[in-house]
């Protein structure tokens, strides 16, 4: 079959090829640690579950508003107005097909041919996807571990031209964990202004951050909700990424648009999973502050046991539940260390290249796992990575 040109641009997120590779493995009786995917293995709290279901026996079966279901809409603008400090128009909110849809519509609507757009490397890779796809330039900008994993706003003013359109941050960030300040996200926001930029701020981990951070939204400073377009979701705050179910806040200048995209690809997300949404953020919270909690205990066992092996260095990432160490001091790549990983001892982890080129000597750990799945894994890690230092191949 022949297929249309744009086919050719089109790229991937390798986690569910690598989750795919993974279980293969695993169907052949081997024991395997999946690392690889992120998602929270805890289930949708029980009253989000229960809400849902009564949709279901209540008949709540029919299409839905295309942008959403209005009580949805209203409980994400009140939840913005207390967590973002900025009460958006219900009318400028958007239900979405996971939180995947916005950053889709967002560039579609966004990013003419040739229009460059800045993505974080190492960043999600399906901003550069959907980028090219369109017919954009992806344009990345270096994410150092030197910095703490944070966008320097030097080198994202060094980066603009006048073809750039679109500046695309995230944080709590996928793969790193790293946290944009503040001061950072103030200086990104004067930059947007000063070459009138839009800016895609993807915050699905925004409720997932540690040790007393706060999240700040850049869509919240003075200037930026009319270029700024927030995409969040339920996937990760309140385990339901089987659910489907995202959002975005958009400036009232894209709405009219980005709803007919809506209506041109799904026609609006699940009617009876939205009813679901809606407990989840009027009903009680005790269940994401439980799992935020066991993420964090996570974390440090993670990053601990990761650094007290030869040949590995970890930062202690202040948010999102990943962990990004640095593996050069084995001798091998990050892809080089996955691959065996897997191999030899079935632990999935992602390479840091399936993020872009910058993590080429790191991996990606997911610790959206038990603890005694990760203590074992990291028993395992050990069993690798331990000979390659002893034989010398490492460089620490
Ligand atoms: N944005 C980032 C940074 C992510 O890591 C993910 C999922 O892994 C998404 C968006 C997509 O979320 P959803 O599953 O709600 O589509």
């Amino acid at each position: 079959m022949r297929l249309a040109d744009r086919m050719i641009s089109i790229g991937t997120e390798s986690a569910f090829e690598a989750a795919a590779r993974a279980r293969a493995l695993e169907a052949t009786g081997r024991s395997v640690i999946h690392l690889e995917i992120g998602e929270p293995d805890f289930d949708t709290p029980a009253n989000v579950r229960e809400a849902a279901k009564r949709a279901l026996d209540t008949g709540k079966t029919h299409y839905p508003p295309f942008a959403g279901i209005p009580e949805l809409r209203s409980a994400i603008a009140t939840d913005t107005a207390a967590r973002r400090g900025f009460a958006p128009d219900p009318a400028n909110v958007f239900v979405t097909v996971g939180g995947k849809g916005v950053m889709y519509y967002a560039i579609l609507a966004l990013v003419n041919a040739g229009d460059e757009v800045i993505v974080p490397d190492p960043g999600y890779p399906i901003y550069e996807s959907v980028t090219r796809f369109v017919g954009g330039v992806p344009v990345a900008i270096p994410i150092r571990q030197e910095n703490q994993f944070r966008m320097d706003p030097d080198e994202l003013a060094s980066l603009v031209t006048d073809r750039t359109r679109l500046i695309v941050i995230n944080s709590p960030a996928n793969p790193t964990g790293g946290v944009l300040t503040r001061g950072d996200l103030e200086r990104i926001a004067e930059i947007a202004l000063r070459h009138d930029l839009a800016v895609l701020s993807d915050e699905i981990y925004s409720r997932i951050l540690y040790d007393g951070e706060e999240h700040t939204s850049i869509a919240a400073l003075p200037g930026m909700i009319e270029r700024t377009i927030v995409l969040d979701g339920f996937s990760k705050t309140y385990a339901m990424t089987g659910w489907r179910l995202g959002y975005g806040i958009v400036p009232a200048d894209l709405a009219p648009g980005f709803g007919r995209l809506l209506i041109n690809s799904v026609s609006g997300a699940t009617t009876f999973a939205q009813w679901g949404a809606v407990e989840a953020l009027r009903g009680p919270q005790d269940d994401v502050g439980a799992m935020v909690a066991e993420f964090r205990a996570r974390r440090d066992l993670v990053v601990d046991g990761l650094n007290a092996i030869p040949g590995l260095r970890c930062l202690r990432p202040a948010g999102a539940f990943y962990a990004f160490p640095e593996v050069a001091g084995t001798g091998l790549t990050g892809a080089e260390l996955a691959e065996r990983l897997l191999a030899e001892v079935g632990v999935s982890v992602l390479a840091g290249t399936a993020f872009g080129t910058v993590g080429t000597n790191h991996v990606r750990l997911s610790y959206a796992n038990s603890r005694e799945n990760l203590a074992e894994a990291l028993r395992r890690i050990r069993a690798v990575v331990e000979p390659l230092i002893a034989s010398g191949a490492g460089t620490r």
